[in-house]
């Protein structure tokens, strides 16, 4: 059937039945603990947000009028693409601009636009948007891949309407202003690093895998979040009700009201449960047995240290300095990357701050990847790779880095070493820019620290070498699991095999703190692994003694190091070796934590 009459076909049969739908629980992978309950906030690929909105009942003929102000745009826009491909590629080309063309002239779609503008004085923006989806959503129902593309013809043309519709007047996501779930296909990290916790309560994506940094982000604000659901946007519209579990992976759409009691009851224990613990603020991270442990906050942005202040942490063991450039377009300079330091080791009073220098590439990229780029980003020209290959964008940080450690106790980190030769010349890049503020008598700390994360297997097999140049060592699990196993932490569809309690990489960690103690050497760990309560025994029992946590993570890891001795650590631990399936570390470890808490949800 022709594209068009297929369309036509489908507006004559597709119900509208978004009112009245059915509970819906969709899973995804859980990224940030917490349940959220609210309105929902729907961004599209393009990040347009469809609200439910109304028209005023007098304005309703300026909104008809604005509707075929858009759809002539639209389709204007549309013929000229027909036109120029037609002439460059011929008409077999420029037919899908035809159907497009068509379904934007289809008299029942129209009809049904100005119906819902009318009668349910809804706005023309969240009318295209829930019309277009309604159909949308019909084709992807329907079997084949030539259904599928015809959902995407359908989105292609609800963009199109879009753009023209809202014109300048799309808001953007930072200036959101009542309380909301953001619900969108995906977010970069640096629009979830712009999201305004205070409004946004929640946030779900279509894709993204456990590790991704969006994920990491949404943790650090505190703010719920479930990644990799899969198509699900077309199902629910802007305004209405859901709920995001983010201990369970849970989006429900369409609640009832059963469903609704159940979660409030569940945010009123989570908010006990963090009364409790904020209790634990000004007492040690101290095991039963006497032994102290340090507990350390990750952070993107100086105004986060005011969470790890709140909490007691006894420093900042991750500073992820390329934040600062991915907030912006242009390369900040020294004096931003200068002002942003200052501020962070002033507030910090003499408690270190690890700061690693920019660790850009793959996933943090200013813009959303095109198909253009690097085929394997996480196997690419990223961080410290791209800090050596672009050394004057590298110094101005370093500058920077140096000239704040006179103000506090800075230790350098540099990300994603992978051999001698890279930690040797990234050192060599410290000692220059040392020498250029020797010359201009700019004072810095002579004796600062450098240290290197390890997060690649080949810097745990090299250890003993690395230990002889490298001051200290933060263990990077995230990058380290997806290196270990092979598989690309941002990715939904490999997610069952991205687990920091994988036997291999629980005997790399292993096998790093042993090389390490063994040479005096500090060592810490900053991943998303100790962040989590279930595998604090396990770290302390393999002889962790620093841990570098999300900041709203550090009252539990607390809890559980104060509940616990190092022998009883070290049985768990030496229990751990045994086995040989991550699913039976996790089953084992779960067990373990909910002998000393049952009520974490784990
Ligand atoms: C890591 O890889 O564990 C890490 C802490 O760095 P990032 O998550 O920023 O890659
Ligand atoms: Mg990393």
């Amino acid at each position: 059937m022709r594209r068009d009459l297929l369309f036509a076909a489908v507006t004559a049969r597709a119900p509208d039945n978004s009112e009245g739908a059915h509970l819906e629980r969709l899973q995804g992978i859980a990224v940030s603990p917490g349940v959220a309950i609210g309105e929902a906030l729907i961004l599209d690929n393009e990040g347009f947000r469809i609200p439910r909105r109304f028209v005023q009942r007098d304005a309703v003929e300026a909104e008809l009028a604005r509707l075929t102000l858009a759809v002539e745009a639209a389709a204007a826009e549309v013929d000229r693409n027909r036109v120029r491909v037609a002439a460059e590629l011929g008409d077999e080309y420029a037919a899908i601009f035809s159907a497009h063309l068509q379904m934007l002239n289809d008299r029942r779609l129209r009809q049904e636009l100005e119906d819902m503008i009318r009668t349910r004085h809804y706005s023309p923006e969240y009318s295209v948007s829930r019309a277009l989806g309604k159909y949308a959503k019909v084709f992807q129902s329907l079997d084949g891949e030539y259904m599928a593309e015809r959902a995407n013809d359908i989105f292609d043309i609800q963009k199109r309407l879009l753009r023209h519709l809202l014109g300048s007047s799309r808001q953007e996501l930072a200036q959101v202003t009542s309380p909301v779930l953001v619900l969108a296909h995906n977010l970069t990290p640096s629009e979830t690093a712009n999201l305004n916790p205070q409004f946004v309560m929640g946030l779900v994506t279509e894709i993204g895998g456990p590790g991704s940094h969006t994920a990491i982000v949404a943790e650090g604000l505190g703010i719920p979040a479930v990644v990799g659901v899969g198509h699900f946007l077309t199902d629910v519209s802007g305004g209405e009700t859901v709920i995001i579990d983010g201990d369970q992976g849970l989006i429900i759409l369409h609640p009832d009201e059963e469903m609704l009691a159940r979660y409030r009851h569940e945010v009123e224990e989570q908010r006990t449960l963090a009364a409790k613990l904020e209790t634990l603020r000004d007492l040690p991270a101290e095991t039963t047995d006497g032994v102290k442990v340090t507990m350390l906050g990750n952070i993107e942005f100086p105004a986060e240290v005011q969470q790890c202040e709140e909490r007691g942490a006894d420093g900042i063991g991750l500073y992820r300095t390329e934040f600062l450039y991915l907030g912006r377009d242009d390369d900040p300079p020294e004096e931003a990357h200068f002002a942003a330091y200052h501020e962070v080791v002033q507030a910090m009073h003499g408690k270190p701050v690890v700061m690693r220098t920019l660790d850009l590439g793959a996933d943090k990229m200013r813009t959303m990847p095109n198909p253009e780029d690097e085929r394997n980003p996480f196997l690419g020209l990223r961080s410290i790779r791209l800090a050596l290959r672009n050394r004057d964008l590298f110094r101005v940080q370093l500058r920077a880095i140096l000239r704040a450690s006179a103000h506090g106790t800075i230790r350098l980190m540099f990300p994603l070493i992978s051999t001698l030769l890279e930690l040797r010349q990234a050192k060599m890049v410290v000692a220059d820019a040392m020498e250029d503020l020797d010359e201009a008598g700019i004072p810095f700390d002579r004796n600062i620290q450098v240290g290197m994360m390890v997060e690649v297997p080949s810097a745990v097999l090299m250890m003993d070498r690395f230990a002889e140049e490298s001051d200290f060592f933060s263990i990077g699990t995230n990058d380290l699991i997806q290196y270990c196993l092979a598989v690309d932490r941002s990715n939904k569809d490999v997610a069952n095999l991205y687990t920091a309690a994988d036997p291999a990489v629980i005997r790399l960690i292993d096998m790093a703190v042993k090389t390490a103690n063994a040479h005096g050497r500090p060592i810490s760990m900053c991943g998303q692994m100790c962040g989590n309560p279930l595998y604090t025994m396990l770290l302390l029992g393999i002889g962790l003694r620093s841990l570098s946590v999300t900041p709203a993570a550090i009252p539990e890891v607390k809890r559980v190091c104060r509940s616990v001795s190092i022998p009883q650590c070290e049985r768990v631990a030496a229990q751990v070796r045994t086995l040989e399936t991550a699913r039976d570390i996790k089953t084992y470890l779960k067990e373990e934590l909910s002998k000393v808490f049952p009520e974490f949800p784990v």
